[in-house]
């Protein structure tokens, strides 16, 4: 029997219930002319074999370096074995009683066995294979995977003798395991929720992102932070429950939501951080941000040291500097100038060579602080005592009393001693009453604020936006201009 003529059976079956019911109630005297209800052996009849349609995403648990010999998977409810892709699974002949499973590599190929030794797949992974909870209601598909809890189910490939650990698991179920990681959970659920939708869009944008390990996500920042069923939380499983199926949309597609922790004052244009121009990502100064403050120093020995180890070798860096900057006070060039030559970065190699957080960052020859006007103020690295006297007395080493009582050494070049008067740097401000001057001292003060690649959501912005009442649609579309949200299943 075909799938589509059991779904007609059982249609049948509802349209003769309906048909019942609004028979007797719209009629006093006749009878109702209506067939029995189907038995409960013809329902089960007409739900097997068991099939699934929604999203599934292939999660690469431990994949390449990480590789492992051997994969334990235990299910209270024992397993089915359904062979899928991203578009969903189709229950097979092969179906097994025992709660245990066990993958080993063998021959290139990913073996797996049951609880009493005997194989039921010799190719896993390799087939399309995937071991999936066997319990009847989707929110009950619970396993342990080597010891830790997901939903759904699993698969292996094998890479070089080892076995790629992959969860394949629903994407809502998915989007779960995420939010969490991605945004503490007590953040407020018009944040949650932003992020939730955030998640999902990403998730379903990034299938096939890691094909060369045959999976779509890893785990890490780099797709983004998924730990399963651990988790979860009832404050980020109600924003994905509000938000089920919803993604953003921009031009009618679903877009690649890019978000970070902390703006700094100014979000970015994606081709002004990697090179594609996406219109959904433009800079804009964050209304909303929350600060982030960092500082790093590097000797010019050091900065010529990692242009030689980029293969730029402009000889010894005699000078550094932030030659322009984006209307919003982002950083757009860094320029260092050495004895035989000069070398431009842009993009996010700025970042990655000076080893900063954030574009929005200033240099110095100086270490300096943020004043509340948004003046970067030089100070040295001592600090003076004024006794009841009037004579001073300059310290190098400190020693704090915490509220606790305890007491830490310090020195005094970590120390910052403030009348609450030097906290914040206002909106898009980082350069106000700052030169930009080239850097030629022996020690270049690099201070900023920010954390992040600046493309798209910042989330603690996003957690002020919605403390201050906002809700996730609002939130979105601030920091993804023109988008709106739609649904998954327009485009399933
Ligand atoms: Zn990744």
């Amino acid at each position: 029997m075909s799938r589509f003529t059991k779904v007609l059976i059982v249609a049948a079956v509802f349209a003769l219930l309906f048909a019942g019911i609004v028979y007797a109630e719209g009629s006093d005297d006749a009878e109702p002319e209506a067939e029995e209800p189907a038995s409960q052996e013809q329902v089960e009849q007409t739900a097997k074999p068991r099939s699934d349609e929604r999203t599934y995403l292939w999660i690469g648990l431990a994949y390449g370096s990480g590789a492992v010999d051997k994969i334990t998977l235990k299910s209270p409810d024992g397993f089915i074995i359904v062979k899928g892709n991203n578009k969903g699974w189709k229950e097979t002949e092969y179906t097994t009683d025992s709660k245990t499973l066990t993958i080993t590599a063998s021959g290139g190929q990913a073996v797996m066995t049951d609880e009493n030794g005997n194989t039921i797949l010799s190719s896993l992974g390799g087939g399309g294979y995937v071991a999936m909870s066997a319990a009847e209601d989707p929110e009950d598909r619970l396993i342990t995977i080597n010891g830790s809890k997901y939903r759904d189910g699993a698969t292996a490939t094998v890479t070089g003798g080892k076995l790629n650990v992959i969860n394949v698991v629903e994407l809502e179920h998915y989007v779960r395991g995420v939010v969490a990681n991605e945004m503490g959970y007590s953040y407020p659920l018009e944040a949650l929720k932003a992020q939730a939708i955030a998640a999902r869009s990403y998730g379903y944008k990034s299938i096939n992102k890691h094909k060369n390990y045959g999976i779509d996500l890893c785990t890490t920042q780099d797709c983004q932070v998924y730990r399963g069923y651990v988790s979860e939380h009832d404050t980020t499983d109600e924003a994905c429950k509000q938000t089920e199926g919803q993604v953003l949309l921009y031009d009618g597609k679903i877009v690649e939501t890019y978000y970070y922790a902390y703006s700094g004052g100014a979000t970015l244009n994606s081709e002004d951080v990697w090179s594609a121009a996406l219109g959904y990502c433009r800079g804009r100064v964050d209304e909303y941000y929350s600060d982030y403050k960092w500082a790093v120093h590097y000797t010019m020995q050091e900065l010529t040291d990692e242009l030689v180890s980029r293969g730029k070798n402009i000889g010894d860096v005699t000078s550094v500097q932030v030659t322009r900057r984006h209307s919003t006070g982002a950083v757009a060039e860094v320029t260092f100038v050495g004895t035989k030559g000069t070398a431009k970065y842009t993009k996010s190699s700025i970042l990655s060579v000076l080893g900063l957080k954030s574009f929005m960052f200033a240099m110095n020859d100086s270490q300096f602080v943020w004043s509340k006007d948004g003046q970067a103020v030089v100070t040295d690295a001592s600090v003076s005592v004024l006794g009841a006297n009037s004579t001073g007395d300059d310290l190098s080493t400190v020693y704090v009393i915490g509220a606790d009582g305890d007491v830490v050494k310090s020195s005094a070049s970590d120390i910052r001693i403030t009348n609450g008067t030097m906290t914040s740097m206002p909106q898009g401000k980082v350069s106000a009453g700052w030169t930009d001057d080239p850097v030629r001292s022996s020690v270049v003060y690099i201070a900023g604020s920010g954390w992040g690649h600046g493309v798209g959501m910042p989330q603690t912005s996003a957690r002020n936006m919605a403390q201050l009442g906002f809700n996730c649609e609002q939130i979105l579309k601030y920091y993804y201009q023109g988008t709106e949200i739609g649904y998954l299943a327009d485009f399933q």
